[in-house]
């Protein structure tokens, strides 16, 4: 296949061009040529914004995951601002581009993230979820709602409503590990609260999935079948890089520290891949435990 991909420099977009350069050919749209020619090879077609794109009709598909990091910053208006807009007008472009041609891609997979339904508690969430509206719901239904305005009859829309993505190098993981590695690790405010995950390879291997199955479209939640708590989770990453698990950081230092972002950690989601399951995905990394022992 011909791919387009946005955010193909970044954790998931790398890993997954790496590990099917082979088999299908990739286009980058990126800011910044010399650094996506480093992350992803000299050989690599860079384009430098959608503006750039002559003819989207020579893709068979198009990948879409840029946007600036979510949990990096506080959340000031400005961030919000950036977070926002760095996800919408790229889709925006991507859509009007997709619908203005006589041949457009067959296939148009889109980010989101579980943030989508907001917090939840404990209840089990499926795509069906009714979510609670907070600021990572107005993000998420935003750009899912731009995604799926390609025109449905010629293209298929599939959305990755990713959960946290674990990974050795880069992405939440390595921050989480930080704490552990130097002995002081342990669980985040109550513990209570679920962490819905997903391996790097299994969210490349699902987007590959969804990428060749052309039954699967609309919203699917990329997270592994077997959520945590943050405190089984914290225990599970300090068995696994053989280190205590002690402490407990209460939730009114993590809100002095983060601001209003530290609700992702604090409020947690129990996210289950319904619709990946039953379009027969198999999880290479089920649990958490497989996860963590893999990476470290
Ligand atoms: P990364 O942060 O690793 O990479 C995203 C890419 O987006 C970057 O490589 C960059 O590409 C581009 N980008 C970054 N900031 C901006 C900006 N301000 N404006 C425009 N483009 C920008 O993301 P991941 O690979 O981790 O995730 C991919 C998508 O999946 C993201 O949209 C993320 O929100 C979503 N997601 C990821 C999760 C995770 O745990 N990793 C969890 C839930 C959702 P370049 O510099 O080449 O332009």
């Amino acid at each position: 296949m011909n791919i387009l991909i946005t955010g193909g420099t970044g954790l998931i977009g790398s890993t997954l061009i790496k590990k099917l350069s082979d088999e299908h050919s990739f286009t980058v749209i990126s800011r910044n040529e010399a650094n996506a020619k480093q992350t992803l090879g000299a050989h690599t077609n860079v384009l430098g914004s959608v503006a750039d794109i002559k003819d989207i009709g020579v893709f068979d598909a198009v990948i879409n995951l840029a946007g600036e990091p979510i949990a990096d910053k506080r959340w000031t208006d400005t961030q919000k601002k950036i977070i926002c807009d760095s996800r919408w007008h790229i889709t925006t472009q991507l859509v009007a581009k997709i619908n203005s041609s006589d041949n457009p891609p067959k296939t148009f997979i889109s980010g989101s993230a579980i943030g989508f339904y907001g917090r939840q508690g404990e209840k089990v969430v499926t795509e069906d979820t009714s979510p609670h509206k907070e600021f990572t719901h107005d993000l998420c239904e935003k750009w899912e709602s731009i995604a799926t305005g390609v025109d449905s009859e010629k293209t298929r829309v599939a959305i990755l409503r990713t959960g946290v993505v674990l990974a050795e190098n880069g992405g939440a993981l390595e921050k989480m590990a930080l704490p552990f590695k130097l002995g002081v690790g342990g669980s985040l405010g109550s513990g209570r609260q679920y962490l819905s995950w997903i391996h790097l390879d299994d969210m490349v291997n699902a987007i590959e999935f969804l990428l060749n199955n052309e039954n699967c479209s609309g919203p699917f939640n990329l997270t592994a079948p077997e959520p945590v708590t943050n405190k089984t989770f914290s225990k599970q990453l300090a068995k696994a890089l053989s280190r205590p698990c002690l402490f407990f950081v209460p939730s009114f230092v993590m809100k002095i520290a983060m601001g209003e972002s530290s609700t992702m950690l604090l409020e947690g989601q129990n996210v289950i891949p319904d619709k990946l399951i039953k379009a027969g995905y198999s999880f290479t990394y089920p649990t958490v435990y497989s996860a963590l022992s893999a990476i470290y």
